[in-house]
């Protein structure tokens, strides 16, 4: 199977879709709904986010196991070094292997709860997301992402710390990045070109979160700290109880940023779709109709 670097690099344009492990009956229902909504698109990966404990972890597994197990997508696994000892992560590694999952997003995680808290590594785990790269690296023919942040990393000093330790994930192994949120353009193009000034060539895509809601504006902050364009915060209040309105700000906005950041040079698009397939089928089928022609489009165009 082609790895998701060699298409990366290949110059044909990625784009994929997040998806998180629900918790109750109803939420997988709509997950699966939008997980064949979506794989009627071929995309060229989805992924499931990786919970901060418990039987939230188990559901991402599960949920990947089926994707890989009952669908044509190829599921990128999200794994965190949060709560677990090596030993922990190698089973949950080896599982994956089992189940013919060969995609893993390497992240250090943040301590449940609260973000911001101090983090403590599990006594016999990992203290850094470059580590968990080595080591599912070491365990087969695996590839592996890792995490980049337009604005730097929260807990990073400085720009140059922050560059060092990503270039550090690269060298041990990561194919590429995945970014964190982000609402300008130039933050993603900024941390592009100190990655590339750093020596380092690791394809870098960026995520688009569709902003459709005045009230997800306090959350995104406490999840990413990335910072709100003021006009779409200003817009978005204006529509405050009129989810139509809302939800074609937040399309406008990030399809306007998605085809920015194409024309750019970025090497695809990874959508957080909120377990809801609506908001970024909608920025998918505007940037399909304004880019170079791809097979999707056909399946595009019977989906409206
Ligand atoms: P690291 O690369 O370890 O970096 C964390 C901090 O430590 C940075 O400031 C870095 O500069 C610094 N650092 C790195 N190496 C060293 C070193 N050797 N010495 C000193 N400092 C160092 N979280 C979840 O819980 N589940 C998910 O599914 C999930 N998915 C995500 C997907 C994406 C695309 C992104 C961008 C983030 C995701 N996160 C997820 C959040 C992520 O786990 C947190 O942002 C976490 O704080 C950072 O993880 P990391 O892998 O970048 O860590």
């Amino acid at each position: 199977m082609t790895t998701l670097r060699e298409i990366l690099t290949s110059g044909e344009r990625s784009f994929s879709f997040e998806f998180f492990p629900p918790k109750t009956d109803a939420g997988t229902r709509t997950l699966w709904g939008a997980i064949r909504r979506i794989e009627a698109l071929r995309p060229t990966f989805v992924s499931v986010t990786y919970g901060a404990g418990g039987s939230s972890r188990d559901r991402t597994v599960a949920v990947t196991e089926r994707i890989a197990a009952e669908t044509t997508l190829r599921p990128v696994a999200h794994l965190t070094a949060v709560g677990h000892s090596v030993a922990e992560l190698r089973n949950i590694i080896g599982r994956y292997a089992d189940a013919g999952v060969r995609d893993v997003l390497a992240l250090r995680g943040d301590p449940p709860g609260d973000p911001g808290a101090p983090w403590t590594p599990h006594p016999q785990g990992f203290t850094h997301a470059h580590q968990l790269v080595s080591l599912v690296k070491e365990m087969g023919d695996f590839s592996v992402g890792v995490a980049a942040f337009p604005e730097k990393h929260p807990r990073s000093p400085d720009w140059d710390s922050d560059i060092r330790h990503f270039v550090a994930k690269c060298k041990a192994g990561a194919d590429y990045a995945i970014t964190q949120m982000f609402f300008h353009v130039e933050d993603y193009l900024r941390l592009r070109d100190k990655v590339s000034a750093a020596g380092c060539d690791t394809p870098i895509i960026p995520e688009i979160m569709p902003a459709t809601d005045a009230r997800q504006i306090a959350r995104f902050a406490e999840l990413s700290g990335a910072a709100f364009p003021e006009d779409l915060a200003r817009r978005l209040e204006a529509a405050r109880g009129n989810p139509a309105a809302g939800h074609r700000i937040g399309v406008d906005h990030a399809t306007a940023m998605a085809e920015r950041l194409l024309a750019e040079g970025a090497p695809g698009l990874h959508y957080i779709t909120l377990n809801k397939s609506t908001a970024t089928l909608d920025i998918h089928r505007s940037i399909q109709s304004t880019q170079t022609p791809r097979s999707a489009q056909h399946v595009l165009a019977t989906h409206r």
